[in-house]
């Protein structure tokens, strides 16, 4: 095998997989549309460890670990022990609702994960139970302590902001950064499958209403794709993420992979490439099939609205 940068067919260098371990979950979040696939069609640990290594040869630099819920995958531990192995990943991260973390923190820094993103959409347990369907923001919150304790840094939670849901909660959010070393980061809501449904809060409407927030230095680690502010007083940092109000698809650098063995090209565009007719020819013609799929990505997402085919949880967000 020849070792190859991955560019598409604007330049773009794609160095970044999102890589979905699972399509189960062990929540049901009312916005997420996820529904697990039947276990024949899922990757194999076999086929992930193929899949790693071939995309390391392609130019893949950093691998995000996600799902469905990845830590309910009895893999997880030893697809990060694979990605660890592997040289050229130099950066292996991993999101989670959290609620298992605070039993596996450990154990995942042992296996060589490198940080992790927890996702919590509400800081009051009876809407986080309306939201997710399930009792569980206690064990979450945890989830963010052991994570911190287990040295999985920077830790960032990912709250998704809808009006009428948790839009009174954002002044809540932003005090967990306050004393903690944590990134609190909103997402801008995709109504993944419709044109809109009126709960999206763009990044703009936080912004106009909190002067306090003030705008970090650009880093190099996610240039033009999240913005960071913060506050004085606060130990911790607020991004946004603002995939609608601000999209950064000429910047993008990644690839996504599904549970369901398809090469999504775009978060936003049904283009898939099915990776397990790839995964049937040798070394060297899969990472040539690979290198011309990635070329096909397409210039932006959403295009046509947010008529996507999946939920983010068959995607892996
Ligand atoms: N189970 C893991 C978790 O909870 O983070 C990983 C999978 S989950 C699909 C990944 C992320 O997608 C979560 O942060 C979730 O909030 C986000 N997400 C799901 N649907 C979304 C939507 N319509 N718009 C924006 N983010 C969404």
């Amino acid at each position: 095998l020849t070792e190859h940068n991955m560019t598409d067919k604007l330049g773009r260098t794609i160095d970044y997989l999102r890589l979905s371990i699972t399509s189960k979950c062990n929540l049901n979040c009312a916005y997420c549309k996820h529904s697990p696939s039947d276990g024949e069609s899922m990757l194999t640990l076999a086929e992930i460890k193929r899949i790693v290594k071939l995309f390391e040869k392609s130019g893949i630099r950093k691998i995000r670990i996600t799902g469905g819920e990845p830590l309910v995958s009895d893999d997880v531990f030893e697809i990060i022990k694979i990605c660890k192995e592997t040289d050229g990943i130099k950066d292996i991260a991993l999101t989670t609702n959290g609620i298992l973390l605070p039993d596996m923190a450990n154990e995942l820094k042992k296996a060589g994960l490198d940080r992790v993103n927890i996702s919590i959409d509400s800081l009051n347990s009876g809407k986080y139970k309306q939201i997710a369907r399930a009792d569980s923001l206690t064990d979450a919150l945890a989830g963010v302590d052991a994570a911190i304790e287990a040295g999985l840094t920077p830790v960032k939670i990912n709250t998704v902001l809808m009006h009428d849901v948790n839009d009174d909660e954002i002044d809540d959010f932003i005090l967990l950064a306050k004393d903690r070393d944590v990134q609190v980061r909103f997402i801008e809501y995709m109504p993944m499958g419709k044109e809109h449904d009126g709960r999206y809060i763009s990044a703009e409407e936080v912004l106009s209403k909190r002067p306090h927030l003030k705008k970090c230095e650009e880093t190099q680690e996610t240039p033009g794709v999240e913005t960071l502010y913060q506050i004085d007083g606060h130990k911790g940092k607020v991004g946004f993420i603002t995939p609608v109000s601000r999209p950064f698809c000429e910047k993008c650098n990644r690839v996504r992979i599904t549970a369901d063995a398809k090469i999504r090209h775009c978060l936003g565009d049904n283009l898939e490439t099915d990776l397990r007719q790839i995964l049937e020819e040798n070394d060297d013609d899969a990472l040539m099939k690979i290198k011309a799929a990635i070329a096909l990505k397409p210039e932006r997402g959403f295009c046509s609205g947010f008529k996507t085919n999946r939920g983010m949880g068959n995607i892996g967000g």
